[in-house]
């Protein structure tokens, strides 16, 4: 009688468990049952050989079309050449030294056929594959196949070339013929299935495995999708309470404060929502336990003011702020604006500043000694209520005086790692709040999955008098005068006292060493490079743009040149050495804040990500004048990349595009390198489609972990846990 965590020896036998513990890292039988078929092939239905992609190991239903064998020239031996058909499409099939087959795949069988798919003169093929016929009268039949076709839907399991598809399905079989699930075993109370129709785990194996209609694998497949949410939201929902459960200092609003005389000074009201977010801040400060919040919003929707308000609140209350920024270029420029918008406030100490006001320090790894030590001194003593920098920030030499928030900026670039240690930084065991704020919304299902240990807030609108961002797709393929016009476009602006970017994809010169990879696209695998910011702003400036002040900015310039073209560029018309046309890459797709900008005409637009579009476009329309964006790409008409491009010009919604953008990749890239265990764990699941469940289950595995934190009562689902826990942890261990 197999259970569960019996190892897997014990059930399938030793040689079959160590090939299965070698090719998936199988040990229990419920490692074994949990790897569920990828899909089902129908008995007597051929699988589309159009559909194999090159590279992937495949397993296909076929019919033999035509065998040959013949000596091959350059090696000793024989070759057997097999031509496989699906009625429509041929694969072709190679054996060596195997000429048995050649009598045994006779013209007319069917059989199963598995292997890596490769490409040679354009005809595809599997290269030594496995295979199992389907039985013929008058066979004697092995019994590999009786597993394989015993049934009308033939799982197929996702194989390696060492362990095929109907080896994994005999195993499986092997073992679910007397498979003992008790309701002790079932991670998923019977209180969260019943109501919801959901099978019991054993029913739920037997019907993805071993079903006798569709119907049974939907209903399987509904039911193991429901574990995979339920088992890790409770492991969010028991990271919430456990932060909740951490000592920090409360750091409460003060009237008269530095706060509210900023405040007082701000140039526009608040919008709505950041008058809640304000107040859900303040009140998520005001506890003796670390505030844990992600705030998103759409981009330019007002999220660093927010931010700068909780750091004046903890200010205020004694405390330092802490904004970690993911770039020198954002770091240095978060310094300035928010230099500036505090005025007097951030001269505390100083002549002319005002009595309660602060410091705000700037710490990155590219300063010199004589700066850094300031810094360092500035955040040691407390002077410096105001903390920001990159990652340098981070390291063991950076000693607070007093942290009491740590705000995270763009979190995309930042690891759940340098969170934590920044956490390590506050005194006394107490842990500071933290506000983790991303650069493009993304939805609430992926908010749920990626960051569902945060609390979540949301600013949806942009601040009134906003001017709305044109966008438009410029294909200069079809309409040559298209890009000049959008060099005119550009003069206009410039004319008219404002400033534009021009983005490219790559930096140039050097190859493999840019910003951000741009997203290749493999469907067309001879392209020219992407366009290089060392090639184009020359170009423009002795072409199109002749006559402007074109300046360059990229990842690879030294921080203190950085900052002077972020500088010159923000002064634009206004400076001697001001700077009208900035050529850059995506360094400026975070934050950066010109609101005297304009225009932006991003190159090769296509090989940029849907939501990076949506990200770079913010950086114009910032300020009152209305902001003008051209995608020029060479992507055909009709071509998925130009669907994508037409997607950005036809929604401003930033929550509508991330959804678009996650849907073009594959769930594990949608979590994240920082979620690889998460990321193995779902396997039915999808973070975008599966929204009701997810939803559903956060809400159940909430009220289970709030009357059963450690889930004393619940054995098998406290199993299941610790296992997702301790996935993640070997994965995080594995990476650092
Ligand atoms: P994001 O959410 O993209 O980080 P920012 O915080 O950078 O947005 O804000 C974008 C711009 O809007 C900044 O120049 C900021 O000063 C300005 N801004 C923020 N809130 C308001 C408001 N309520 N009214 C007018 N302008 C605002
Ligand atoms: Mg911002």
């Amino acid at each position: 009688m197999p259970r569960l965590d019996d190892a897997l020896s014990k059930a399938v036998g030793g040689t079959s468990a160590t090939a299965l513990k070698k090719a998936f890292g199988m040990t229990t039988v419920e490692d074994l049952l949990r790897h569920y078929p990828r899909r089902y092939a129908q008995r007597g239905e051929l699988t589309d050989i159009s559909s194999l992609q090159i590279d992937e190991h495949v397993t296909v239903m076929a019919e033999v079309k035509d065998v040959s064998s013949r000596r091959m020239r350059e090696r000793k031996g024989l070759l057997v050449e097999v031509t496989v058909t699906d009625g429509r499409g041929d694969l072709k099939l190679t054996f060596f030294n195997q000429p048995w087959l050649a009598d045994k795949l006779k013209p007319g069988r069917r059989g199963l056929f598995s292997g890596k798919v490769t490409e040679f003169r354009h005809v595809r093929q599997l290269t030594q594959p496995d295979h199992v016929l389907l039985p013929d009268d008058g066979d004697e039949v092995d019994s590999d196949s009786i597993a394989a076709f015993a049934r009308a839907l033939i799982p197929v399991y996702s194989a390696t070339s060492s362990v095929s598809s109907w080896r994994i399905a005999r195993a499986v079989s092997a073992v679910l013929d007397a498979l003992e699930v008790d309701e002790s075993d079932d991670p998923l109370p019977v209180s969260v299935r019943a109501g919801r129709g959901l099978l019991s785990l054993g029913d739920a194996l037997v019907a993805v495995h071993r079903p006798d209609t569709l119907d049974d694998v939907t209903r399987g497949r509904e039911r193991l999708q429901w574990d995979e949410a339920f088992v890790l939201q409770v492991v969010l929902a028991q990271r919430r309470l456990e932060a909740r459960a951490l000592p920090a200092v409360p750091r409460p609003a003060h009237a008269g404060g530095l706060l509210e005389q900023f405040d007082g000074a701000l140039p526009f009201t608040l919008t709505a929502g950041q008058t809640v977010v304000g107040d859900v801040l303040s009140a998520d400060l005001a506890r003796s336990h670390p505030m844990h919040r992600l705030l998103q919003g759409e981009v330019g929707s007002g999220k660093t003011v927010c931010a700068l308000r909780a750091m004046l609140a903890v200010v205020d209350s004694g405390g330092q702020a802490a904004l970690l920024a993911p770039t020198e270029v954002l770091a240095a420029q978060h310094a300035r604006s928010i230099t500036a918008m505090l005025g007097p406030l951030a001269q505390g100490g100083l002549l002319g500043g005002s009595v309660d006001g602060t410091r705000v320090a700037l710490l990155t790894g590219s300063q010199n000694t004589a700066q850094r030590r300031a810094a360092l001194l500035n955040i040691v003593t407390g002077d410096a209520g105001i903390v920001i920098g990159t990652h340098a920030l981070l390291q063991e030499s950076v000693e607070f005086f007093d942290l009491g928030l740590v705000v995270v900026d763009e979190q995309h670039r930042f690891g759940v790692e340098q969170r934590a240690a920044l956490a390590a930084k506050s005194r006394d065991g107490n842990r500071p709040h933290v506000l983790v704020m991303t650069a493009t919304p993304i939805p609430r299902t992926v908010a749920m999955t990626v960051f569902g240990d945060l609390e979540v807030s949301t600013l949806t609108e942009l601040p009134a008098g906003r001017s709305p961002i044109a966008t438009h797709v410029v294909a200069p393929a079809e309409n040559p005068a298209l890009l000049s016009r959008a060099w005119q476009r550009i003069r206009e602006e410039v004319e008219a006292g404002h400033q534009a970017y021009v983005v490219c994809p790559r930096i140039g010169e050097a190859v493999g060493d840019d910003d951000a990879e741009a997203p290749a696209d493999d469907s067309e695998t001879e392209r020219r490079p992407p366009l290089a910011v060392l090639d184009v702003a020359p170009r423009l400036a002795e072409g199109p743009l002749a006559g402007l002040r074109v300046g360059v900015l990229h990842g690879r310039l030294p921080a203190d040149e950085k900052d002077d073209i972020m500088r010159r560029f923000a002064a634009g018309a206004d400076a001697s050495d001001g700077i009208d046309v900035l050529v850059a890459t995506t360094v400026i797709e975070v934050g950066v804040d010109v609101p005297n900008a304009t225009v932006m005409v991003v190159m090769d637009a296509d090989r940029f990500g849907v939501s990076q579009l949506h990200q770079l476009r913010g950086r114009v329309g910032r300020g009152s004048a209305p902001g003008l964006c051209l995608l020029v790409t060479e992507s055909p008409e009709g071509s998925p990349a130009r669907e994508r491009l037409a997607a950005v010009a036809a929604s401003t919604d930033g929550f509508e595009l991330s959804r678009i953008d996650l849907m073009a990749r594959r769930e594990g890239d949608v979590l994240g390198a920082s979620q690889s265990g998460r990321r193995s764990s779902l396997r039915l699941l999808s973070v975008l489609r599966d929204e009701a469940v997810i939803v559903a289950a956060r809400d159940v595995a909430s009220e289970v972990v709030a009357d059963d934190p450690t889930l004393e009562g619940q054995p098998a689902l406290r199993r299941a846990v610790s296992a997702l826990v301790d996935d993640e942890q070997a994965e995080f261990l594995e990476r650092s």
